[in-house]
């Protein structure tokens, strides 16, 4: 904005409009969307800004990374051996990836300025920046709402310190898209779910691939249900090394080779093409005047009570900038605790948020891992059913995993998880479960279809020697209170 032949700042010079709206929301992504919607259809005036250039077309890079996972488990599964005949061999243009992105990307309106321009939403371009405790700025407006939500999400974590780094061009997912090629040789730094899922997608889609993490894969994961997801990439040809570090990237002829060194000290070193960091994004703290704004913060995220409210009472603050677990979900659904709040005076209690990774076949958990439940309850149940005794796994093919449940003493749901190819989809069941308070015997209320995956999930909750105990604690005897 600054002009050179007049040496005038335009942006200093031009005339700035003050908005008030009711809301103002900061990001307009998965959970900024969500409050904005929320709060118009509750009849506010609304206003979102936003820093990223977007439209229609221009792709998020989880939408990116789950059109490749898609296509690389549809290739996957063409190439396999079936009754139709033996494996066969496709070829797979990257540009395809490329036009699909596109394709997808154009039709998910979620996010567009059109349906947010349908709903009388103020979208305003730019970075914004509290100025004050009562006030947002960004080149164009200020913005004075009577209520603010933050929800500027997190950014790709910094680049670790390895020696030789600045010699690599590190992709990003938008990068990768673009590729003319595929890549042949990819190093991933960082075993986080969606790291793991790339790095199998990759690896299907014809990558030769390491991934790398300095210490233990998704570590607060139940191991019963991640070790075979990590055994089954493995097996697949995904090169995994946990506990490894990477000490050194040096270019060589064909590319650059990575020297890593194990716990125990062996080194050893992989010739590559191309690296990606796939560490979990941290939340976006800077830049956004928290300071002025006096909302409290620190590496972590911003600080929040029950209500998601910050340490400035207008402002709330929602999604991946709190820290914790980064989904959508838990973002959508913080959106709209906070806008039932503000706008309609409702409390509405805490729902637990699937964990998943993407990979084949998928991990999906709900809730206290088995050995989260034993640190906070004294007696604890598991029940467990496994795919090989699902009929629609044994037509489809697909019998790798099972499904594990966590109860109290009273079989009250603590959480579940899951290994199967569709677990993302099963996991809901106990997510409702899991919100209601419910009992595993309690899925005994209602039937699945038959034969469906669905079968195991109310085979494993049902698995309980239990039924007499939930009739004699459940419904006879109320169980006492201090349980739920
Ligand atoms: C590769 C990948 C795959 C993923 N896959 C899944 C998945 O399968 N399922 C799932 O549930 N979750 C997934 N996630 C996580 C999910 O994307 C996030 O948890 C979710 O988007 C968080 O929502 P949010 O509103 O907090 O932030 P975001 O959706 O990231 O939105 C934040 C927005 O704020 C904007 N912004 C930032 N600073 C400013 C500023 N100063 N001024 C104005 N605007 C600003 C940003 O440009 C951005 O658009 C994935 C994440 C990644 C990286």
């Amino acid at each position: 904005l600054f002009d050179y032949k007049t040496g005038i700042d335009q942006s200093e010079s031009r005339m700035t409009e003050i908005l008030r709206p009711d809301l103002c929301v900061v990001g307009a992504g998965a959970g900024g969307v969500a409050a904005a919607y929320a709060a118009a259809v509750a009849g506010a005036s609304v206003a979102v800004v936003e820093a990223r250039q977007f439209d229609e077309s221009s792709p998020r890079p989880e939408l990116i990374m789950h059109v490749l996972v898609d296509l690389a488990r549809t290739l996957a599964a063409r190439r396999m051996e079936s009754l139709l005949g033996p494996p066969r061999e496709f070829s797979f243009d990257w540009a395809t990836l490329r036009a699909r992105v596109g394709d997808v990307s154009a039709r998910i309106a979620f996010d567009s300025p059109a349906r947010l321009a349908a709903l009388n939403i103020d979208l305003i371009r730019g970075k914004a920046r509290f100025t004050s405790a009562k006030r947002l700025e960004t080149v164009e407006a200020v913005i004075e709402a009577k209520w603010f939500i933050v929800a500027p999400g997190a950014m790709p974590p910094l680049m670790p310190r390895i020696e030789g780094l600045e010699f690599v061009r590190a992709l990003r997912l938008e990068s990768l898209v673009e590729l003319d090629a595929r890549p042949d040789r990819v190093v991933l730094i960082g075993g986080s779910a969606h790291g793991l899922a790339l790095a199998q997608a990759l690896h299907r889609l014809g990558a030769q691939v390491h991934l790398c993490e300095a210490g233990t894969f998704l570590p607060d994961e139940d191991r019963e249900l991640l070790v075979p997801v990590l055994n089954r990439l493995r097996r697949d040809g995904v090169v995994l090394h946990d506990e490894t570090v990477i000490e050194h990237i040096e270019p060589d002829a064909v590319g650059f080779h990575v020297d890593a060194r194990r716990r125990g000290g062996e080194t050893l070193r992989i010739a590559a093409s191309h690296l990606m960091v796939t560490a979990p994004p941290v939340p976006l703290t800077e830049g956004l005047g928290l300071t002025e704004a006096r909302v409290r913060y620190d590496k972590a995220g911003i600080k929040v009570d029950a209500e998601l409210r910050t340490t400035n009472p207008r402002i709330y603050a929602i999604g991946d900038v709190l820290g914790g677990v980064q989904s959508y979900a838990n973002a959508r659904f913080q959106a709209e605790r906070v806008v039932a709040q503000i706008f309609e005076g409702k409390r509405r209690a805490v729902l637990p948020a699937p964990r998943l990774v993407f990979t084949d076949p998928q991990f999906a958990a709900i809730g206290l891992t088995e050995a989260a439940a034993q640190k906070t309850h004294r007696n604890i149940r598991i029940l467990r059913a496994p795919y090989h005794d699902n009929v629609a796994a044994q037509i489809a093919g697909e019998t790798e995993g099972h499904v594990k449940i966590v109860t109290d003493s009273y079989g009250r749901l603590l959480g579940a998880g899951m290994v199967t190819p569709h677990a993302r989809e099963l996991i809901g069941i106990f997510g409702l479960a899991l919100g209601q308070r419910l009992h595993a015997n309690d899925l005994n209320g209602f039937l699945a279809a038959c034969p469906s995956f669905t079968e195991t999930a109310r085979a494993a909750a049902l698995a309980s020697p239990s039924q007499l105990g939930k009739a004699l604690w459940g419904r006879i005897f109320p169980v006492p209170r201090r349980y739920y």
